[in-house]
């Protein structure tokens, strides 16, 4: 049984043995973050051949207009000589390369750009690198945010709030416990509950979750991010985030794995699914907001989308293409803008955290 077990999991439990049980969030860190055998570290995750597929891996249209929002709100900024593009998790880097290619329109745009990707994959950052050396565009790499050099910037993150490690803490008789991950007596790794419950918690919580019923479970993840953001963008430029989640906060465990397409029980072969759990936009947005920051959104993916006129790119692409392309397109346009419980347009939501004086940003004005 015990040589079945991946080389991260013999770790997590050699590091369990030692330190005591695991808060979720050291776990979920490691599975997707271990230097050596983190999900992220060594693979290509994305496509039909890997495990899941994001929004710019269906189409071409996602990052296009991703790039026109950033053109915009360049002018908005005043037009600076120079401006960083900062991506957040870039992936395979296809946004970036589909946004810099719509973003040609505009001359004077492309001219000041120098792009600054966050990863921290070093097979991730191969592939970008391959993808956008032709693009004629400066391109830097940083492995954390902090690195990156202050100044005008325009940042954009689409599904990496939600691979950032979340805590979950439950609720008991005496206050609420952080989870944590254990080893049962049968010799499996199990989520169980810190002995003692987290002092002056409920104070830290949503008012309104204090009151909650017990067992009910409260996830957060630390403010590091949204706080650098914040503190960035409300001097010099616009962040727009992209993921899925809830523009309320509330109860419940959103923690979930997937791989091969196929969601996967979290604690099952660490380091070899992908984690994540939903963005809670409430709490990112209190915290930009209580630094100074503006607010804008969260929406639909969806009405983000059909508002910056992916319909009309999609005719236009539809109409220079072969017939076969055309309906590509089309199902990747209704996919994109999905409404329904299920449906991307209706999950993924979209909020921006900017300069308070650039006022309304493209696509998220009142309609
Ligand atoms: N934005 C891309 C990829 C999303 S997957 C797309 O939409 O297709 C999450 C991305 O974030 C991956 O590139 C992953 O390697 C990166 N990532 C995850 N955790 C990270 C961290 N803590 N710091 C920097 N990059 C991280």
């Amino acid at each position: 049984m015990a040589d079945a077990r991946s080389p991260l999991e013999n770790e997590i439990r050699r590091l369990i043995g030692v330190a005591g049980p695991m808060p979720l969030a050291d776990y979920m860190q490691l599975c997707l973050t271990h230097p050596q055998y983190g999900y992220y570290i060594d693979r290509d995750p994305f496509g039909a051949g890997g495990d899941f597929v994001t929004s710019p891996e269906i189409s071409q249209m996602f990052g296009e207009l991703i790039g026109l929002w950033m053109a915009s709100v360049w002018q908005q900024m005043g037009a600076p000589e120079n401006v960083r593009i900062i991506e957040l998790g870039p992936g395979r880097g296809t946004l970036m390369q589909d946004a810099l290619r719509a973003a040609k329109v505009v001359q004077a745009f492309r001219s000041a750009i120098v792009v600054h990707l966050v990863e921290i994959s070093p097979a991730l950052q191969q592939i970008q690198q391959r993808r956008l050396e032709q693009l004629g565009v400066p391109v830097l790499w940083h492995t954390a945010l902090e690195e990156v050099p202050r100044g005008p910037s325009i940042v954009v993150a689409n599904e990496f709030i939600d691979a950032l490690p979340i805590h979950q803490a439950v609720k008991k008789p005496d206050g609420w416990h952080e989870r944590v991950v254990d080893i049962a007596p049968d010799g499996n790794l199990f989520i169980g509950e810190a002995r003692e419950p987290l002092p002056f918690f409920e104070t830290s919580m949503p008012r309104a979750l204090r009151a909650a019923p017990l067992d009910s479970i409260y996830e957060w993840r630390a403010d590091t991010m949204a706080l650098e953001l914040g503190r960035r963008m409300r001097s010099d430029g616009a962040a727009l985030i992209i993921d899925y989640g809830h523009a309320h906060f509330g109860l419940g465990d959103t923690l979930q794995a997937v791989a091969g397409h196929a969601f996967t029980d979290p604690l099952r072969t660490p380091g070899m699914a992908d984690l994540t759990a939903h963005v809670d936009f409430e709490a990112v947005a209190q915290c930009a907001e209580s630094i100074g920051a503006r607010i804008h959104g969260p929406i639909r993916q969806r009405d983000l989308f059909l508002r910056l006129g992916i319909e009309h790119r999609a005719a236009a692409l539809k109409a220079a293409a072969p017939r076969d392309k055309a309906v590509e397109i089309e199902i990747a346009l209704s996919r994109l803008i999905a409404d329904g419980a299920r449906g991307m347009g209706e999950l993924f939501k979209a909020m921006a955290i900017a300069a308070p004086e650039l006022g309304p940003l493209p696509g998220f004005e009142e309609p």
